[in-house]
């Protein structure tokens, strides 16, 4: 018997806990497949609580732990080094609140990018952040890369539309980093917004929406072209 794969089935049910050899080769690699390593254990954790007890578990084990979301990481970011084990964010994708008046939204970190700006589409809001991956990445993979598509290049990428950061470190302690308002000191959501899931685990995020698509009635955009024949013009 593995005391480790018990002790973390104690606290997310056996369910939740893969530690087969056959289930564990999908997590031997991310979108990076020149390298594997396959994890000990994967666990899906449902809650920041879950997750806490988790890294609680695997810091008085001494294992190594690595977050993934959807694997769709190019840099290798989601691999198990040294047979660590695997958080993996799936089951939590749960949209927790919006707020249409100041427009953010509360999401777990394990929802999929797309399905947030579908959470807001009739209020004739999107999420800017788009990368071509975002019908299968995660808002935590996101914030860990702090990912950026088409859109990030007038409107910026994830750093400047998530607004505040849960986060479960090493040890299990929650921290708040940043929050709906500006504060004093140090940014350390700024920090953790891509740092490639080295700090800690993300489970929930405070992201901000804009923009709305062309049939919104709240903002509409115009394209103006101009033309000159010299650049002093
Ligand atoms: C077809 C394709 C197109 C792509 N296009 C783009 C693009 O246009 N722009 C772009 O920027 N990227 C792009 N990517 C790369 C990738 O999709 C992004 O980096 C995306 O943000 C990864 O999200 P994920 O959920 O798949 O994360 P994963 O691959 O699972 O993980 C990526 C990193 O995030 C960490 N991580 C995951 N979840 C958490 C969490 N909750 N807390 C802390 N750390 C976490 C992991 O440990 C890892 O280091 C593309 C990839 C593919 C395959």
């Amino acid at each position: 018997m593995d005391t480790l794969i018990e002790n973390l089935r104690a606290v997310v049910g056996r369910e939740a806990v893969l530690a087969d050899a056959s289930e564990l080769l999908v997590y031997e690699c991310d979108g990076l497949p020149q390298h594997k390593y396959l994890p000990r254990a994967v666990v899906f954790p449902q809650s920041t609580d879950e997750t806490a007890a988790v890294m609680r578990v695997l810091k008085h084990a001494g294992v190594p732990f690595t977050p993934r979301g959807a694997g769709t990481g190019l840099s290798g970011g989601a691999l198990a080094l040294e047979r660590g084990v695997v958080i993996e964010m799936a089951r939590m994708r749960r949209i927790l609140n919006i707020d249409a008046e100041n427009r953010t939204a509360l999401v777990q970190t394990g929802v999929v990018n797309a399905h947030v700006s579908r959470a807001v589409s009739h209020l004739g809001l999107h999420y800017v952040p788009d990368p071509s991956s975002q019908g299968t990445c995660t808002i935590g993979g996101n914030i860990a890369e702090s990912a950026g598509g088409i859109h990030c290049l007038k409107y910026g990428t994830t750093t400047d539309h998530v607004l505040g950061v849960k986060v479960v470190l090493a040890g299990g302690e929650v921290v708040e980093l940043g929050g709906e308002t500006q504060q004093a000191g140090y940014d350390l959501r700024g920090v953790f917004i891509g740092s490639e899931g080295t700090f800690g685990i993300a489970t929930e995020a405070r992201l901000s929406r804009d923009y709305s698509g062309g049939g919104s009635k709240r903002l509409r955009r115009r394209t103006l072209a101009g033309h000159w024949r010299r650049t002093l013009d």
